[in-house]
């Protein structure tokens, strides 16, 4: 137990954070070209916001939320998602005086009960926008090309968009009449779960992942095909704008997506080269959410990438991430007064913005010169009381192996040229 990470939940090792970094350079200078500015949100809310904004009936709710009463006796969850955070922020700090639309971004951790598996943790990260107080369909056109430069950006190719509308409430309440006349001679065979979004929200059933399930919604009528007019010309209008720009798409009459905030818009990005946990993106309109939670009607529209599948699809990919460069100089010393020497130095080189490393073990000459190479030291100096007393040393080009005497008041000139 005490060596062993919680199950769902994984370290990310110093030699593998140059991928972080990298992606999280690419999100924030998407997000810069696109207008979004970050926030940051609490780890932490209260249960109801998740119960109100995610919803009642969604797989997060009904099954995965990591909920606990604090010592105050409040309920608390931890953020299973960051769009119900995002929105009480919006509501709770005024944003609608804001001009509008307001463009957010996040880049969080988020936390689920989940049944773990590859591409499924119980701590992952997401990347996420909100765009709030446009009701579209440009907007939801600007998000979509936005996931689609940034997957360009990355190199990454194996990914399809599919997109599709779960309509408004007036014509879900319509459509959900036939859904359910469809599904209720079969009700009885269906699972717990969808037992009970059949009267609350029948729409639900069709993101059911259980295989029982799944047959019996697979001949259902389907949502897109009962729109009503402002939903289908709305529909229309995203379809022109991605044909407008040049980005592909396919409709897809299933995505319904887990959350029960969605309205009209809803798209996923998806991979077939990463196994069962393909979605790599989800995303939708929401245009019920900032009312939900207590706020003045507000359109929105957001999505969210999981970075654990993001990173799986590159490695599948075979996309190499750049690897950090080595440090700048190594100095090795032999001797206490070398050493103390080279403590000096390599405090004033990275005053300098250099970066420098001495020995701090009491390693050999040899050891230091195989430690060096470790730590693909760019220069390489060796100093002994002779080079102390001269002021003058050898600066060895590690990658030319190239060999110089310099005076050693001129090594950061040196490295700096
Ligand atoms: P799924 O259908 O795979 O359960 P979801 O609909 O629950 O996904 P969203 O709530 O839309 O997912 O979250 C957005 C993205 O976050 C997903 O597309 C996926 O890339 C990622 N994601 C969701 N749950 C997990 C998880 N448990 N582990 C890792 N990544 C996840
Ligand atoms: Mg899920």
């Amino acid at each position: 137990m005490l060596t062993q990470a919680p199950k769902g939940t994984k370290d990310i090792l110093p030699s593998e954070i140059h991928k972080w970094h990298y992606i999280e350079k690419e999100i924030a200078q998407i997000c810069s070209d696109y207008g979004y500015k970050e926030i940051r949100i609490p780890v932490f809310e209260h249960t109801e916001l998740f119960q109100r904004g995610v919803g009642d009936t969604s797989d997060i709710v009904q099954k995965e939320m990591y909920t606990f009463s604090d010592k105050g006796g409040r309920s608390i969850t931890l953020r299973p998602e960051g769009t119900a955070g995002v929105a009480r922020s919006y509501i709770e700090n005024g944003m609608s005086s804001l001009p509008q639309p307001v463009k957010l971004y996040y880049n969080i951790t988020a936390y689920r009960y989940e049944n773990v598996q590859k591409g499924r943790y119980r701590e992952f990260h997401q990347f996420g926008v909100e765009a709030f107080g446009s009701y579209g369909p440009s907007i939801d056109v600007e998000i979509i090309s936005m996931v689609k430069l940034l997957f360009d950006r990355l190199g990454i190719n194996q990914v399809r968009l599919n997109i599709n509308s779960i309509g408004c409430p007036a014509c879900r309440a319509e459509y959900n009449k036939k859904l359910k006349d469809y599904l209720r001679p079969n009700l009885e065979n269906m699972c717990p779960t969808c037992k009970t979004r059949f009267e609350k929200n029948p729409l639900r059933i069709i993101d059911c992942k259980e295989q029982g399930c799944k047959k019996i919604t697979a001949g259902a009528p389907a949502l897109i095909d009962h729109l009503c007019e402002e939903c289908k010309n709305h529909f229309e209008g995203l379809k022109a704008g991605l044909d407008n720009i040049g980005i592909e798409y396919s409709v897809d009459k299933n995505i319904v997506r887990g959350l029960d905030y969605y309205t009209k818009t809803v798209f996923e990005f998806v991979s077939d080269s990463i196994g069962a946990q393909g979605t790599v993106c989800g995303g939708g309109r929401y245009d019920g959410l900032i009312e939900e939670c207590g706020g003045k009607p507000t359109p929105g529209i957001g999505f969210a990438i999981g970075i654990e599948r993001l990173l799986m699809v590159m490695e599948n990919q075979g996309i190499e991430i750049p690897q950090p460069k080595g440090i700048d100089i190594f100095i090795a010393a032999i001797g206490e007064k070398a050493h103390k020497y080279a403590e000096k130095k390599v405090y004033e080189l990275r005053k300098e913005s250099l970066s420098a490393e001495k020995d701090l073990m009491g390693k050999s000459l040899k050891a230091q010169m195989k430690y060096a190479d470790k730590l693909q030291a760019k220069y390489c100096i060796v100093l002994g009381d002779e080079e102390i007393d001269s002021g003058k040393a050898v600066l060895k080009n590690m990658k030319t192996g190239e060999e110089k005497e310099i005076s050693l008041d001129t090594i950061i000139d040196r490295l700096k040229m």
